[in-house]
């Protein structure tokens, strides 16, 4: 670095940066998280595997790798998940493979995870990877209620599920940095806009 090149002194884009966004199917998570890539140069969607079956319109290795129990469980046992849950039932897990593929692009990365995999990524942590946890919910349970009831694509006792998990997940919001409330979805997406901008504008730890 020469004396006047100040941009290596703080964190910048493409340097191993991951968000994990965690929060309730159904709060327009997905939604913000497409609109925040599309919108913001540099970042890109850590897609998952999942044992769950696809949902209309979804595309395998776009929304998911959808993969069957087999498939999930030999990933498993050969180390290959970051983290890894069961979330009603089906299996959600976080690949090496997908991290070190962005990454090597020099892209930051956004996951989508469960509130279990975030406190299992706050726990072990990615090696070469700057993690900041924000969680995304609605302002109220009553109106993800009303969201999950509208995509229709959930029966009234899964919903009634949903909901239960949800409000458990919501007491492990302080291990999280960052919390977005998705009243509206632009500003939704602003905050999200401007957590990314604070970490990528932080100093780096040069000690
Ligand atoms: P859905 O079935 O609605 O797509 O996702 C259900 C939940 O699984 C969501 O909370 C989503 O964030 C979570 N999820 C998706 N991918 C992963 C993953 O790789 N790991 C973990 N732990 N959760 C995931």
């Amino acid at each position: 670095m020469s004396s006047d090149d100040l941009t290596s002194l703080r964190r910048g884009t493409g340097r191993g940066l991951a968000f994990v966004v965690s929060g309730p199917s159904g709060a327009g998570k997905n939604t913000a998280i497409s609109a925040l890539i599309a919108r913001v140069p540099g970042l890109a969607y850590s897609v998952s595997h999942t044992t769950r079956t696809p949902r209309p319109g979804e595309r395998d290795g776009v929304d998911y790798y959808f993969v069957s129990e087999e498939e999930f469980a030999a990933i498993v046992a050969a180390g290959e998940f970051i983290e890894h849950a069961v979330y009603l039932g089906d299996r959600y897990g976080t690949s090496k493979a997908e991290i070190a593929r962005l990454t090597a692009r020099s892209l930051d990365v956004v996951l989508n995870v469960d509130v279990q995999g975030a406190i299992t990524l706050r726990r072990v942590g990615v090696p070469g990877v700057t993690l900041a946890f924000v969680f995304f919910a609605p302002p109220s349970l009553a109106q993800l209620g009303e969201r999950l009831r509208a995509r229709g694509s959930e029966s009234e006792a899964e919903i009634a599920e949903r909901l239960r998990v949800v409000a458990r997940e919501m007491k492990s919001v302080g291990i999280f940095d960052y919390l977005v409330l998705n009243g509206d979805l632009a500003t939704a997406v602003e905050e999200l806009r401007a957590i990314v901008m604070a970490e990528r504008l932080c100093v780096v730890d040069s000690a």
